[in-house]
């Protein structure tokens, strides 16, 4: 049985967003906000953004939708994208695909599984990724580095970098510099520890709106692709990959929570964002700075959770059609 096209209508989609936004802004729990550095605790936690691009191209957005914020780990689904297209399947020799069921900062399954990190989302295994990234070349005139990836996703537009938060990271990454000489010790990390954390801070600290992120998404939503057209095909492949990591391990220990209350593949970042895919169809992304107890944004995920329920997106299989 084919599957009929997910409901992409612009008018009822901006007519959901809009009252999404109205609704969440009378929330009484807007969630804590990151203290990951000075200025991201001092942020206002009353605020919501959402903007979605859908494939047919129209854009709809709502609430603080240009509003600039940290991507944070949001850029570990640019990084893996990379390293997926510079290194193909070797990435998984140093990687693994499985959920943590531990925090997206926690070192304890790294000594246990000799340097190897659970997944490329959680802080160790986005530090591998890095180190695979860094100084790597490719011969295919593409990217090698995520603030490119996203300028290029964005068709030239330049992304920013709070060097103020990137600074303040930079000084208190204590554990992250624990995690990769960790991975360090067992020979599953080849460059300089500090190098290799200033470019993961860097794209941790790139500013991007909600609009922004979600155009830079597009990517992500997985084009039918000619089957004579074994490129377009691989990349395709490469993106359902992409999908799978983000649904089982997006959320970090709240990624099990996220796909029963979302069914979405998403990705969440400690400065509020989400992006998340609903294949085939839309590109998304939410804000709201306050977290939860897993680090994920708390109204970012309730959002999400009532689009995907209003316009039936769940990738779980659908109630109307
Ligand atoms: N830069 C943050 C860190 O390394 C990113 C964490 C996140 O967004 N979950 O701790």
């Amino acid at each position: 049985m084919s599957e009929p096209k997910r409901n992409t209508d612009p008018a009822k989609l901006a007519k959901v967003a809009d009252a999404i936004a109205a609704d969440l802004m009378q929330s009484d729990n807007w969630g804590k906000p990151s203290s990951l550095a000075p200025k991201m605790q001092d942020i206002d936690t009353h605020q919501f953004g959402i903007a979605i691009h859908t494939s047919d191209g129209n854009t709809v957005s709502a609430g603080k939708a240009d509003e600039a914020f940290t991507i944070q780990s949001i850029s570990k689904v640019f990084s893996l994208t990379l390293a997926l297209e510079m290194f193909g399947e070797k990435v998984w020799d140093r990687v693994g695909k499985e959920p943590s069921g531990d925090p997206y900062n926690s070192i304890v399954d790294l000594e246990r599984h000799e340097g190897i990190p659970r997944n490329p989302f959680i802080n160790p295994g986005a530090l591998v990724i890095n180190d695979m990234l860094h100084k790597a070349t490719r011969n295919d005139d593409g990217k090698t580095n995520v603030r490119d990836l996203v300028n290029a996703l964005l068709d030239g537009e330049e992304v920013g970098i709070d060097d103020e938060v990137a600074q303040s990271e930079g000084g208190s990454n204590f554990a992250n510099r624990a995690m990769a000489n960790l991975s360090k010790h067992f020979g599953n990390f080849e460059h300089d520890v500090d190098d290799v954390l200033s470019d993961y801070v860097q794209q941790c600290a790139i500013t991007m709106s909600c609009k922004q992120l979600a155009r830079a998404g597009r990517y992500l939503m997985v084009e039918r692709a000619d089957p004579d057209d074994e490129d377009a095909l691989e990349r395709a492949r490469r993106v359902r990959r992409i999908n799978a990591l983000m649904l089982t391990c997006g959320q970090y220990d709240g990624s099990g929570e996220f796909a029963y209350r979302v069914g979405l593949p998403a990705k969440s970042g400690v400065g509020g964002g989400i992006l998340a895919v609903v294949p085939n169809t839309a590109s998304v992304c939410v804000w709201a700075p306050g977290l939860d107890d897993y680090g994920n944004s708390l109204l970012g995920t309730e959002a999400l959770a009532r689009l995907s329920e209003k316009m039936d997106w769940s990738v779980f299989g659908s109630l109307s059609r």
